[in-house]
């Protein structure tokens, strides 16, 4: 049905909460710099921010205004301006006792806001105690009651004012995380009434996981008039009559409140590919959804850089690819992108070379995200990470060397993976603790897609039709539960490793965490070392 009521033609791409809002969501950048190329009015709404930045207002009026419930959140009221202020300059970030207690105090008044709606908010995540984002039937249901939400009462007010701006003919959202989902559907509900003229398009990494996964079925014909998976471009121009014509699209920012994230300056998102060029991780997504890998031209990410460096003048460039490829950082290497990067990429013989790192330090590089999952030789085989614990050790030997920081993930649990497996990680990160930045610790989850779960012994892993995880029995009794007593009762307590643990910043992790070991490296300048 076309819905379109000719009052305008065009589109409002929306963020929802609720997300880290420390920096321009990078899908909506993107899409924007598309559709505007081609003369397609774009209004961009980062409804996350803007909505928890109302939370935190009112919180924090209510508490001044009644005395607050505690100590803790009057003093979270009091401070509120300036504590915002603080994260939004850069000397809060050497800091990081002060660091933490301002984080920890937003983080209290925003929990405190959502709290008489049964939801449990905090500045990462969305938990709503009866509904569930991996249940279509409960995301249907917070469209039909979005009262029941939290930012309703913000975004009930605030929605028209965005839709008399730009007179648009459709409305995008962009889901990527489950802790959006709930609350995107809210509004979609409420636009749904308001707007019934207006034709809502739903995408995003989520809505692509969806979309992708065995015997999927739309439940969500009545609410959503299109789903895209993948790349939004080419389907929203299509929606617009236009097809796109190969030539160059950068993300704009134009539009999104770049002094208002929680960050000490504009963070550039971009992403120079769509995939991943490695996509052979078993029991990743990447492969198991089928996700083609679809790179920029080496050359072309420099120019993109370049230009949106000079236009947007960002404090740190956030490399969005799943794993940055051998290309694209020797180019990064060559042509430096005129501010300071960190991004993912993959372990790699590249790394396993001094002097490519300390180019890629001259370049710009803060910190490299790197999937290590297992110290384990074995595992890593049967993971197929093609990359084994001597490499990991070279390539954190040099990126320590040359003073680029590390974010090293590890994944527990993997059906390959026994206690002894386990305790050879540990062993391999306490002795490279040094060498360790930050730390990210996962639980392995079984990909309902993946191939590899055809041979073990699988169930439900949630309740939810929309579940992207099945649940597994560990072909060698390392289960879920034993996994997490090993980590808390062994791993985190490693001295060497608890002292890691303590170093990420709560909450914001990595995207906070380059303007940590930035404000370090400036501090070591000042007392005459060398930083890193
Ligand atoms: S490198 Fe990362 S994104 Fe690529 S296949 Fe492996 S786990 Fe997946």
């Amino acid at each position: 049905m076309n819905r379109n009521s000719g009052r305008g033609e065009g589109i409002v791409l929306i963020h929802p909460p609720a997300a880290k809002a420390c920096e321009a969501p990078g899908g909506p950048a993107r899409l924007a710099g598309a559709l505007r190329r081609y003369g397609i009015a774009c209004r961009l709404w980062d409804a996350n921010l803007e909505g928890q930045l109302a939370l935190l207002t009112s919180a924090s009026g209510d508490t001044n205004a009644n005395g607050g419930s505690d100590a803790w959140m009057q003093r979270a009221a009091k401070h509120l301006p300036e504590n915002c202020a603080s994260l939004r300059g850069g000397k809060l970030y050497a800091k990081p006792d002060s660091y933490r207690r301002a984080v920890a105090d937003l983080n209290r008044l925003v929990a405190e806001a959502a709290k008489p709606y049964g939801v449990r908010l905090s500045l990462a995540d969305y938990e709503a105690g009866g509904l569930s984002p991996l249940r279509s039937a409960d995301l249907l249901h917070a469209a039909a009651a979005p009262d029941t939400n939290p930012f309703h009462r913000w975004f009930r007010e605030r929605l028209p004012e965005v839709m008399a701006e730009t007179p648009v003919s459709h409305v995008g959202f962009s889901l990527n995380y489950l802790s959006q989902a709930l609350t995107a559907f809210a509004m979609i509900g409420l636009i749904r009434r308001a707007y019934p003229h207006l034709r809502i398009v739903l995408g995003g990494g989520l809505v692509t996981s969806w979309m992708r996964s065995p015997g999927w079925r739309n439940p969500f014909g009545t609410l959503v008039d299109c789903m895209i998976a993948g790349p939004g471009e080419a389907p929203l121009l299509a929606l617009f009559g236009k097809s796109p014509d190969g030539g160059c699209n950068r993300p704009d920012l134009d539009g999104f409140p770049l002094a208002d994230y929680l960050a000490p300056g504009v963070v550039l998102p971009y992403s120079a590919s769509s995939g991943c060029w490695w996509r052979r991780c078993s029991f990743c997504p990447e492969g198991a959804e089928g996700n083609p890998y679809r790179p920029l031209p080496p050359r072309r990410v420099a120019a993109d850089l370049r230009a949106l460096t000079k236009r947007f003048h960002p404090v740190l460039i956030h490399l969005l690819h799943n794993a940055l490829s051998p290309a694209h950082l020797r180019a990064l290497s060559v042509a430096p992108p005129g501010a300071p990067w960190y991004g993912f990429t993959r372990i790699t013989p590249q790394l396993a070379d001094p002097d490519f790192c300390r180019r890629l330090k001259d370049s710009g590089c803060v910190m490299l995200k790197l999937g290590l999952e297992s110290a384990d030789p074995g595992v890593l085989v049967a993971l197929n990470k093609g990359i084994d614990p001597a490499m990991a050790a070279a390539v954190l030997e040099n990126l320590k060397e040359a003073g680029i920081a590390t974010y090293v993930y590890l994944l527990f649990g993997t059906p390959a993976e026994t206690p002894e497996a386990a305790r050879r990680t540990l062993a391999f990160t306490a002795e490279h603790a040094e060498e360790i930045g930050f730390l990210n610790l996962a639980i392995f989850n079984l990909p309902a897609a993946a191939p590899e779960a055809e041979t073990l012994d699988t169930g439900e892993f949630y309740d939810g039709d929309l579940s992207l995880y099945r649940r597994f029995a560990h072909p060698r009794g390392w289960d879920r539960g034993k996994v997490r007593r090993f980590l808390e009762r062994e791993f985190k307590k490693d001295p060497a490793i608890a002292a890691i643990l303590r170093r990420d910043p709560p909450l914001f992790t990595s995207n906070h965490a380059p303007f940590l070991v930035m404000a370090a490296a400036r501090g070591g300048r000042k007392n005459g070392g060398a930083g890193s």
